[in-house]
């Protein structure tokens, strides 16, 4: 099993001033700064997934590059793009996919199978999806066949099949240096099943499951289980944005060959509570809250607070000096923990639990503190041997602006992928203990053709 992380222009700035709170002046954005492959040894993914949706050329616009990015990923190429290009990047695959949910009102997908196919030529991807359609219902009773399904279900799922065909025909001509996917979607399980028996019917070795993300793990099992039992064992799957990575161990009865999620970056900074990964001795996954210290002029609740007179601006910017003034005295041992954890909280109270009348809730300042104070006791960034905490040390639990959260989410991604690696090596070697380790029993099947990537 391989982890493909989707790539949405997520680099850092290496040289980042935390003290100052900038970049250097001269700093160029993208040209000086680092993907996360670059930063960390070894890269904290196996490969990387670019969706068209994120690009932004094209029909639906609306991505994250720039135009004159756009045309240099289509014209000089997604490995060159990515800064991919060194041997010891060569073997890291490049999946393709449209981004479906960019334009799932739409009436039907905005790219044909040509398009699509000159755009994953173009850009030298190793590995594209088909023009798939979301279908957004989901039936868990329906277990075998098409039962079940609204009319619009059945024309999205027909548009998705036909897409593949097409899509397959087209890329013949690449077949030495392209492997296809075909795109499931389906409305049950069973719908899903009959759609990845189709596509290995019309000659598909590499399925893509869609459209799992609002869906629960129980039912993202029944979808892999259907499918599973549909398709011969040897053709590979991969799951689309799949947001559980962080439960892949129980998936690993489905034979999922490869992944993409972007989840544990995300997490660093959307979570509410679960923002830094750390592995356990007996190879669980924990969380840690990182520590919010919001700019003080930048933070609209604050400005808020200054502009309609119930706080000054200079108090707030004392009280933020003097947090983060704390977290870093306490990181040196200068300073003890309920006192770093006063300072943190007499800044964070009106940052971030007064409502807008004033009031706060004792309740959400007492919780608040105890998983401050969980982080600050552990010091996990102490205990990690990767650059972003050897560099950054106490800065990266602290939830403050792009370059500290996502260095936060990039160690996420070397701690997830750890998780993922020592599934495979069960897989290659099983042993008892190491069975055990994830708390699974028996013999694992053989499992010699994942240990390529399809194609
Ligand atoms: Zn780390």
């Amino acid at each position: 099993m391989k982890f493909i992380y989707a790539d949405s222009l997520d680099y850092i700035d290496p040289l980042y001033d935390f003290v100052a709170d900038r970049s250097s002046a001269t700093r160029r954005p993208y040209w000086d700064d680092l993907y996360a492959h670059e930063f960390l040894n070894p890269p904290p993914y196996h490969g990387v997934l670019v969706s068209r949706a994120i690009v932004g050329d094209g029909p639906v616009g609306g991505g994250k590059y720039t135009a004159a990015r756009a045309q240099r990923f289509r014209r000089e190429g997604a490995r060159a793009f990515l800064r991919l290009d060194a041997p010891s990047f060569a073997a890291m695959p490049l999946f393709g996919d449209c981004g479906a949910f960019a334009y799932h009102n739409a009436e039907v997908p905005p790219y044909s199978p040509e398009d699509m196919l000159a755009f994953y030529e173009d850009a030298g991807f190793t590995h594209g999806c088909s023009v798939d359609h979301i279908i957004f219902e989901f039936d868990e009773s329906h277990l075998v066949g098409l039962a079940g399904g609204s009319d619009e279900a059945r024309r999205r799922f027909g548009i998705t099949q036909e897409n593949a065909e097409k899509f397959l025909q087209a890329a013949r001509p690449l077949a030495n240096r392209f492997t296809p996917l075909g795109v499931i979607q389906g409305w049950s399980p069973g719908s899903m099943a009959e759609a990845a028996r189709r596509l290995c019917a019309m000659g598909y070795r590499y399925l893509a499951v869609g459209g799992t993300a609002p869906l629960k793990t129980p039912q993202i099992k029944a979808c892999l289980r259907a499918i599973r039992d549909a398709i011969p064992p040897d053709v590979c799957l991969h799951v689309l944005g799949f947001a559980k990575a962080d439960d892949i161990a129980d998936f690993r009865p489905f034979d999922i060959t490869t992944f993409d999620t972007t989840s544990p970056l995300l997490r660093a900074f959307k979570d509410a509570k679960s923002n830094y990964y750390v592995r356990r001795p007996d190879g669980r996954m924990d969380y840690y809250t990182a520590i919010r210290i919001p700019q003080a002029i930048e933070n609209p609740k604050l400005q808020r607070l200054a502009k309609r007179g119930e706080r000054r601006q200079e108090d707030l910017l004392r009280l933020e000096r003097r947090a983060l003034g704390a977290l870093r005295a306490y990181d040196r041992d200068e300073v003890g923990l309920e006192e770093t954890l006063d300072a943190v909280m007499d800044y964070d109270t009106p940052a971030l639990l007064e409502d807008p009348g004033g009031i706060v809730s004792p309740k959400n300042v007492a919780d608040l503190r105890l998983r401050y104070a969980r982080t600050l006791r552990d010091r996990p960034w102490k205990e990690c041997g990767c650059i972003v905490c050897q560099q950054a040390s106490i800065e990266v639990v602290i939830f403050r602006a792009s370059n500290r959260n996502k260095r936060r989410g990039m160690h996420n991604l070397a701690v997830f992928k750890s998780l993922v690696d020592d599934l495979e090596k069960l897989e290659t070697a099983p042993t008892d203990d190491q069975a055990d380790l994830f708390g699974r029993k028996g013999t694992p099947e053989p499992a010699e053709h994942r240990a390529v990537i399809c194609g």
